[in-house]
Formats: structure tokens, C-alpha cells, sequence
């Protein structure tokens, strides 16, 4: 991601009423935010929020919390929920390292994985949102029936995360190589913005779905 600092970015996110930039404090709270005990979905590593924000707004009974790392990516996220003012849409500004202190355990019901950030050195694998440690994050407040669903154009990255879902003993629901060409997996699929600009470059786009 091209990063572009918006100047105040940081200011509008800590005073927007969908985010939280202190999330530490919501853990288990999540319900009393969205008001109703419907099921929670994350998407970890967000970017501008499309993918999201499209859920949110075709899904009224589920709520979304979208995370990303840098406010002046989320920044157009949290301008377009200005203008829809979807009620099952939240964010967090956060690195997502920290995730087990903002989620209780069973709070999560499901969790997407959109481009993650490849992190090709070895040395920074653990940092990769599809590694073991990640997992063993998800794992303590993703509830039982939960599932990690991932989707990347890097096959690189594909490989090293089917071995992390066995490494880490959880179970392959399905993945493929090729997403828009896999009728079944691909029904119902919404784009997100890498997920457009990479298969219009003609790069096939790889999904898994995973739960334990
Ligand atoms: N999911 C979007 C999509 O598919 O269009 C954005 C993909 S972009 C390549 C990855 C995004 O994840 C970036 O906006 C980056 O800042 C965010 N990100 C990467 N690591 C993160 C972390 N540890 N915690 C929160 N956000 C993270």
C-alpha cells in the first residue's frame, strides 16, 4: 500500500464516532457498541475499506469492525461511512499484533484476510496476518464454528499460509488457485480494491477458507 500522509488524519480518526483508536478498553464490549447480539465479522488489514463497507451495507444483520494499521488509509473508509451512516459498521486504528486485547473470547465470528501484506523476508514471517502466531491469535476469540477466510494474488504468500493453516492445526475448508474461474467458490464474491486493480493486470486471485 502507497502510503500518502494526510495531514489531520489522525485527528479526525481519534473525534469520528465509528473509530477507535483506543481499542484496548472495548474488549467484550462489542455487542453494547452495535446495540443488538448480531454475528461480528473483521476484516484485518482493511486499506480504504471497500470490501467492508460493501458487506456492511448488502449484510444489515451482521455487524463489521474494520482494522487497519495507518489513519490515512482509513481515512476514506471513514469518510464514506460519514455519508452512509451504516449502523453494523465500525473500525479500529490499530496494529493488529494487538488484536487479543481488543476481543473476547467467542466476541468474533468470522475473519477476512484481503492482501496481506507479504512480508517476503524470512525473518518477518511471524509478522504475516496468515502465519501460525496469527492464528494462535485468532484462535482465542474467533468463535468455535468461526472461519478465517484469506484472499491474495500472491501465490508466494498462498503457499506459506495452507502450510501455516496445518502448522498451526487448523482445518482447509477449500482454497483455489483461481477465484473468478471456480464457480462455486466465487459466487456471491465482493472485490476489494487490490483484488480489482490485480485482475484487471490478469494476476489470478487464490482464496482459502479455514476453521478448526
Ligand atoms: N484489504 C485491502 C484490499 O484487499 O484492497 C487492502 C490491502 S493492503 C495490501 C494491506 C493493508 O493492510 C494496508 O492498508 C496495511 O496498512 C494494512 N495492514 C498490514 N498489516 C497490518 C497490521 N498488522 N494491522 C493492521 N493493518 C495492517
Amino acid at each position: 500500500m502507497r502510503l500518502r500522509n494526510v495531514p489531520g488524519a489522525r485527528e479526525i480518526m481519534v473525534e469520528n464516532k465509528y473509530v477507535y483508536t483506543e481499542p484496548e478498553g472495548m474488549k467484550g464490549t462489542w455487542k453494547e457498541v452495535f446495540g443488538n447480539s448480531n454475528p461480528i465479522h473483521i476484516e484485518v488489514g482493511m486499506g480504504k475499506g471497500k470490501f467492508i463497507t460493501t458487506l456492511a451495507g448488502l449484510n444489515p444483520n451482521i455487524n463489521y469492525i474494520g482494522i487497519e494499521k495507518y489513519s490515512s488509509v482509513l481515512l476514506r473508509a471513514v469518510e464514506k461511512q460519514d455519508e452512509l451512516q451504516l449502523e453494523n459498521l465500525r473500525f479500529i486504528r490499530m496494529d493488529a499484533e494487538n488484536i487479543t486485547e481488543v476481543f473476547d473470547k467467542d466476541e468474533v465470528d468470522r475473519i477476512y484476510l484481503n492482501f496481506s501484506d507479504p512480508w517476503p523476508k524470512d525473518r518477518h514471517a511471524k509478522r504475516r496476518l496468515t502465519s501460525r502466531q496469527f492464528f494462535a491469535r485468532y484462535n482465542q476469540f474467533l468463535r468455535k464454528e468461526g472461519r478465517v477466510e484469506f484472499k491474495t494474488d500472491n501465490v508466494g504468500l498462498f503457499d506459506f499460509s495452507l502450510e501455516e493453516v496445518k502448522e498451526a492445526g487448523w482445518n482447509l475448508i477449500c482454497s483455489t488457485y483461481d477465484l473468478h474461474n471456480d464457480e462455486t467458490l466465487n459466487k456471491g464474491n465482493v472485490m476489494t480494491e487490490y483484488e480489482e486493480k490485480f485482475s484487471e493486470m490478469g494476476n489470478p486471485i487464490c482464496k482459502l477458507m479455514a476453521d478448526r
